[in-house]
């Protein structure tokens, strides 16, 4: 049953993913369920989306709710909840003004677009944008554009033109391609799809600073490592380094698709006016109806207190694993986004986790991901390790 529905998916799709054989079927709390009834306990949340996990209920409830009132409008008019979820997102990520988007790879081009706006309404004639190396940004074509690997943007040349790619954490490499015509600085506060990088103090501050004197725009892409991930509601809030322009996505609509760019009163005076930008599906009732329930259920939760009380054991768990296994070199990353430096064939190992009945995601830099719901435990933790240390033999 399993072969034949993996054969027709096969047929029908255009081949870009290479997919574990594994059908799923449903979820609930930390593991997921295939069609066989065989269990899966989930670091992987759907690269970093579930971060409520699966099956909750409240949620779900919420969003049934709203299916049956309302889930589409379009933006000419307002609903209920767009501004709610609005009001609530800029409060938990400390912005002014959000537009939603349908996915992280369309907020970073709205980021992107906000900031050449920006230059533009005050004719500083800055275009140039200065990225990462192995940063990940998404797959639209500005967003390949600012993304710090080559591999995602040779098949697609020539991209957006006016980006310079500078080495994560070296201030000097950033200095180096600062110009008159630098209209913005992205970068990932925590490097996820690069290989769990993270940045620090001093970079960020660095940043902020290289911005601040030369009137450039500070875009912090969290679109992974927002949404409580790191210990903060957003990672930036962690090193007191307010971005000019923050984008999210992945956890704020628990998956269902949303994702959103949000600007400082400041910048969104000067950048995108009426008719600038839009999406139609951006911010539905169904969308605005997820954000608002996940941030209520974060907050009630306490969320982010949790991932503060359990990311220690996941790191002193990943430490004893590194000490302990010859082909574990290092451990990496922060709160419940962490990796471990590996000098096996990742896709051997995550092939075996996969049968152990873990799921895991490999990161470049030979990293192996683990960024599980964060309603994760310390018992879910111990069966983790149990079965990576199976995969990893
Ligand atoms: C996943 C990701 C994106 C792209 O998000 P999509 O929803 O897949 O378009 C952008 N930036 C970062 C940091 C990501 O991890």
């Amino acid at each position: 049953m399993v072969n034949s529905k993996i054969q027709s998916a096969e047929e029908n799709l255009i081949h870009v993913y290479n997919r574990f054989p594994v059908v799923l079927d449903h979820g609930e709390g930390m593991y997921l369920y295939d069609a066989d009834g065989k269990e899966y306990l989930d670091f992987a949340a759907g690269f970093a989306v579930s971060g409520l996990g699966y099956g909750n209920k409240e949620l779900a409830r919420a969003l049934k709710d709203q299916i049956d009132q309302l889930y589409h409008t379009s933006n000419l008019y307002y609903h209920k909840s767009c501004g709610e979820a609005a009001r609530e997102l800029n409060r938990i990520c400390g912005m002014d003004r959000v537009f939603f988007t349908n996915s992280g790879g369309e907020a970073v081009e709205g980021a992107l677009k906000a900031a050449r706006r920006y230059a533009y309404t005050k004719q500083t004639g800055r275009y140039e944008f200065i990225a990462m190396e192995n940063s990940f940004h998404g797959r639209t074509f500005g967003a390949v554009s600012v993304t710090g690997h080559k591999a995602y943007r040779d098949p697609f040349e020539p991209v957006v033109p006016g980006v310079k790619f500078a080495k994560f954490n070296d201030l000097d490499s950033v200095k180096a391609l600062v110009s008159d015509k630098t209209c913005a600085i992205i970068l990932e506060p925590l490097q996820g799809e690069g290989g769990i990088n993270l940045a620090t103090q001093e970079f960020m501050e660095g940043i902020r600073n290289i911005c601040d004197e030369n009137g450039i725009l500070m875009i912090c892409d969290e679109v992974q490592c927002g949404m409580g991930r790191t210990g903060s509601m957003f990672a930036w809030q962690g090193y007191g380094v307010r971005p000019d322009i923050l984008t999210m996505a992945k956890a704020i609509g628990n998956g269902i698709p949303v994702g959103a760019f949000a600007l400082t009163e400041e910048v969104a005076e000067y950048s995108l006016q009426p008719g600038d930008h839009g999406a139609t599906y951006g911010g539905n009732p169904l969308a605005c109806t997820a954000v608002k329930k996940v941030i209520e259920i974060f907050e009630r939760e306490d969320i982010v207190g949790h991932v503060n009380k359990v990311a220690p054991y996941l790191t002193k768990k990943l430490d004893e694993l590194t000490e302990e296994m010859d082909c574990v070199t290092e451990r990496k990353g922060k709160g419940l986004m962490q990796g471990i430096v590996v000098t096996k064939p990742l896709a051997e190992v995550n092939n075996r986790a996969v049968q152990e009945g873990l799921l895991v995601i490999q990161a470049h830099g030979n990293v192996i991901r683990f960024v599980p719901p964060l309603i994760v435990e310390e018992k879910h933790i111990d069966e983790m390790i149990v079965k990576m240390k199976k995969a990893l033999q």
